[in-house]
C-alpha cells in the first residue's frame, strides 16, 4: 500500500483543521482501509474560549461524514478533559455515554460526534487515524489470528481483544493502553475489528496507517495468501423474472418495497460457485459493523423462508441475553449468493443495495485471503447480535420517520431525455423511485449520475433492444413496479389526402405498437411488484378533440388510448392498475419544435401565443405538471383508480 501523501496537495488544506481534513481524505480514498462511514480520524488542539482561557478540544469525525469527502465541518469538537474523565468511569451505558458526548460538543449544530470517540480521546497523541483496513482483518480473521498479529508487529502495536465498540471498549483501552504501550508503538490493533494509528502530525500518523497495513499487505503476501482470484466463472444465468419472483419474495418478507442489485462479475459468480461457499459465507461480516447494513449473513440461493427461520432463531438465541428487551428487526436478507446470478444486495434504496454490494467486494476478498493463510474465522454472532440489535440503532426503530412515497420501488420512464419524460424522472426520483430512463438520445445515459438512476439508450421499435434495457434494469434494481409510458412522435402536419403512408406508419409504429412491445415486456414484471404494478399512459387532448392536420397522430395516440383501455381490463386481476394522462399545450416539449408550434397555430387560425393560452383557464401547463400527475396516479392517492383519463391541460372546452 503507497502513501498518498503530496505536499501540494496538502498546502492546499489550510487552518487548524486543513491537515486533518487532508489526511481523512486520503484514507477515504482507499476503500481497501476504509468503506462507507467506516473508519474515523480526530486531532486534538488546544484553543482560547470566548474568555480567553485555554481548553483542550477533540475534533473527530461526525457520524453521517464519509473520510473521503470529509470537511472541516465534519469534525465535531468535544471537550477533551471531560471525554477522558468519562471513559474512566467504572461504567456507563451507551445511550448515557452518547448523552454527555452531545452536550459536551463544544459547537452548536455540529453532527453526533463517532461512536469511537473516548477511544480518540485516550490515546496521548494528537493525531489519531483509525480503519477497518481489508489486510489486518484478513489475518486478525483467523484462528491464530492474535498471534500472527504479534508475530508481524512485535511491539509496534498493542493488540486489543474483541471488544463491541463503545463505552466498554474506550474503558478497556484507557486501562491497558499506556500499560501495554511501549517507545516504538505506532498503532493498536482491535482484533475481529480495525486498526489505530497515531502521531504528533497528521503526516505522521497517516503514514504510520500506511506502514502498518503494508506490513499487513506484506505478510499475507509472504505466506501467498494475497492473490486469491477465485477461478474464472462464466456470466450469471437467470431469468429477469425469476430476480424480480427473489425481490417480492425478500420484499414481502420486510414487509416494505427492497430494492435488489445483481451482480454477477466472474469473482462474484466464482464465490457463488465456491466449493466452500456454504462455510464460507454462513460465519459473519469481515467486521462488525458491516452487519447494521448486510445483516450477519447472505442468503444462500432463494429459500427466503429457510433464511428467516434461520434469522429468527438467531434472534431467539441472542436476545435473552441482552439487557434491554429487544424489537426483532425485519428478517428479510440483505444480501444473497447464488450459483445462478451471483450476489444480490439488497436495501431500501438503490444507494444502501450499492453499498452492501461494496461492502460484500471487500468481504469476498478478506474472506478469501484468510482462508488462504489458514481458516476464516468471524467473530460469534452473540457479538454480531449486539451491533445489530445496539441500543443505538434499536431507538432509531422507535423514531418515527415516513420513508417517500416510492422508497425501494423501480419506474421505467420512456422517452426520458427530455420533456415531459425527464420530467417524470424528477418527478419519482424526489418520491424515493429508482428510475431506468430508456431514450433514442444517448444523452440519457449521462441524464443523472446517482446510484438510483439508470439511462439507458434505447430504441423502442426494436424489441431486443427493450429486452436488453430490461435485463439491464432489472439486474440494476431487481424489478419493475411503475411504468410510464412517455415516448411518442408528432408527424408534421398534413391532411389526410397528403399523408404518406411512411408517416401514418411511422406514428402508429412509434406511438402504439413500440408501446406494445414495451408492455408485453414489462408485464411479467409489473405483477412480479411487491405493491402492484402501475402503468401511467402519456395519451394526448386530440383523443378526445382531435386537431386538423393531424391525424396520423390522433389516431395512433387513440390507438393508444384504446391499448391502454384493455390493459386495465386484462392486467387488474394481476394488480396492475393502467391510468392515461392527457395533457395538452405543454410547450416545454421536444415534440413542440418553433415549425410545429407554428403550423398548429395556423392549423387553428391562431398566433403561437394565442395557440399557447388556448385553454379554459388560460394558465401554462408545463412538463412537470404532468410528470408530477405521472407520479401521483403511481401513489396511494389512485390506489384505487384504474382506467381513469386524467386531462392536464388547463381545460379544454372540446373535451369538456
Ligand atoms: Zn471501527
Amino acid at each position: 500500500m503507497q502513501s498518498l501523501w503530496n505536499d501540494a496537495e496538502a498546502a492546499q488544506f489550510t487552518g487548524p483543521l486543513g491537515p486533518r481534513v487532508y489526511t481523512s481524505r486520503l484514507l477515504g480514498r482507499d476503500k481497501s482501509l476504509v468503506l462507507h462511514g467506516g473508519g474515523n480520524t480526530s486531532v486534538k488542539l488546544r484553543e482560547k474560549d470566548l474568555f480567553g482561557e485555554e481548553r483542550d478540544v477533540l475534533y473527530v469525525k461526525g457520524s453521517g461524514w464519509d473520510l473521503e469527502t470529509i470537511e472541516a465541518a465534519g469534525f465535531t469538537p468535544v471537550a477533551l478533559d471531560y471525554a477522558q474523565r468519562l471513559a474512566a468511569l467504572p461504567a456507563l451505558s451507551d445511550p448515557q455515554m452518547v448523552n454527555e458526548l452531545a452536550t459536551h460538543t463544544l459547537r452548536a449544530g455540529a453532527p453526533a460526534p463517532s461512536i469511537e470517540t473516548l477511544l480518540h480521546a485516550i490515546l496521548p497523541q494528537q493525531y489519531v487515524d483509525h480503519t477497518h483496513a481489508d489486510a489486518v482483518l484478513s489475518i486478525s480473521n483467523t484462528p491464530e489470528g492474535e498471534q500472527r498479529i504479534r508475530e508481524i508487529y512485535g511491539d509496534q502495536v498493542v493488540v486489543i481483544p474483541y471488544i463491541m465498540a463503545g463505552f466498554d471498549l474506550a474503558s478497556f483501552c484507557a486501562r491497558e493502553f499506556s500499560r501495554r504501550a511501549g517507545p516504538h508503538t505506532i498503532g493498536m490493533v482491535l482484533l475481529s475489528h480495525g486498526v489505530f494509528s497515531f502521531g504528533a502530525d497528521a503526516k505522521e500518523s497517516y503514514e504510520r496507517m500506511i506502514r502498518l497495513v503494508s506490513m499487513a499487505e506484506d505478510y499475507l503476501v509472504s505466506k501467498e495468501a494475497w492473490s486469491v482470484s477465485p477461478p474464472a466463472a462464466d456470466g450469471g444465468r437467470c431469468k429477469r423474472e425469476d430476480i424480480a419472483q427473489l425481490r417480492r419474495s425478500v420484499s414481502g418478507t420486510a414487509g416494505f418495497a427492497l430494492i435488489v442489485k445483481i451482480n454477477d462479475a466472474p469473482k462474484f459468480i466464482a464465490f457463488a460457485r465456491h466449493p466452500n461457499v456454504a462455510k464460507l459465507s454462513q460465519q459473519g461480516p469481515a467486521t462488525p459493523d458491516h452487519v447494521i447494513r448486510t445483516k450477519p449473513l447472505p442468503m444462500l440461493g432463494r429459500d427466503v423462508a429457510a433464511f428467516v427461520a434461520r434469522y429468527r432463531e438467531y434472534f431467539k438465541r441472542n436476545a435473552p441475553q441482552a439487557k434491554e428487551k429487544k424489537t426483532m428487526l425485519d428478517p428479510a436478507p440483505r444480501m444473497a449468493l447464488d450459483p445462478g446470478f451471483g450476489f444480490a444486495a439488497i436495501g431500501r434504496t438503490a444507494k444502501d443495495a450499492a453499498i452492501v454490494e461494496e461492502l460484500y467486494d471487500h468481504t469476498i476478498d478478506v474472506i478469501l485471503r484468510a482462508e488462504a493463510l489458514g481458516a476464516w474465522q468471524a467473530l460469534a454472532d452473540k457479538h454480531l447480535f449486539d451491533i445489530e440489535y445496539w441500543d443505538l440503532e434499536q431507538a432509531k426503530l422507535k423514531k418515527t420517520g415516513s420513508a417517500p412515497a416510492f422508497a425501494g420501488e423501480v419506474a421505467l420512464v420512456t422517452g426520458a431525455a427530455s420533456g415531459i419524460g425527464k420530467a417524470c424522472v424528477e418527478s419519482f426520483l424526489k418520491r424515493g423511485a429508482a428510475v431506468i430512463g430508456l431514450d433514442r438520445n444517448p444523452a440519457i445515459a449521462d441524464l443523472h449520475a446517482r446510484a438510483d438512476f439508470t439511462g439507458i439508450r434505447c430504441d423502442l421499435t426494436i424489441p431486443k433492444d427493450i429486452s436488453a434495457a430490461l435485463d439491464e434494469a432489472v439486474r440494476r434494481f431487481g424489478g419493475l413496479d411503475m411504468l410510464v409510458l412517455n415516448a411518442g412522435i408528432f408527424p408534421s402536419s398534413a391532411a389526410i389526402q397528403e399523408i404518406s403512408s411512411d408517416a401514418w406508419r411511422s406514428a402508429m409504429t412509434v406511438n402504439v405498437e413500440a408501446n406494445l412491445h414495451v408492455m408485453q415486456a414489462c408485464y411479467p414484471l409489473l405483477r412480479l411488484a411487491p405493491r402492484g404494478g402501475r402503468v401511467v399512459v402519456i395519451g394526448s387532448r386530440n383523443v378526445s378533440a382531435p386537431g386538423p392536420g393531424a391525424a396520423a397522430y390522433s389516431a395512433s395516440k387513440a390507438a393508444l388510448n384504446q391499448l391502454a383501455r384493455v390493459a386495465a381490463l386484462e392486467w387488474a386481476k394481476d394488480g396492475i392498475r393502467v391510468n392515461s394522462i392527457h395533457p395538452d399545450a405543454v410547450y416545454d416539449t421536444a415534440l413542440w419544435t418553433d415549425d410545429v408550434l407554428q403550423s398548429r397555430a395556423a392549423a387553428y387560425n391562431m398566433t403561437v401565443e394565442q395557440y399557447r393560452k388556448k385553454n379554459l383557464l388560460k394558465t401554462e401547463v408545463s412538463s412537470k405538471d404532468v410528470a408530477e400527475m405521472a407520479a401521483e396516479m403511481c401513489g396511494p392517492l389512485f390506489a384505487k383508480t384504474t382506467a381513469a383519463q386524467v386531462p392536464v391541460d388547463g381545460g379544454n372546452e372540446r373535451v369538456v
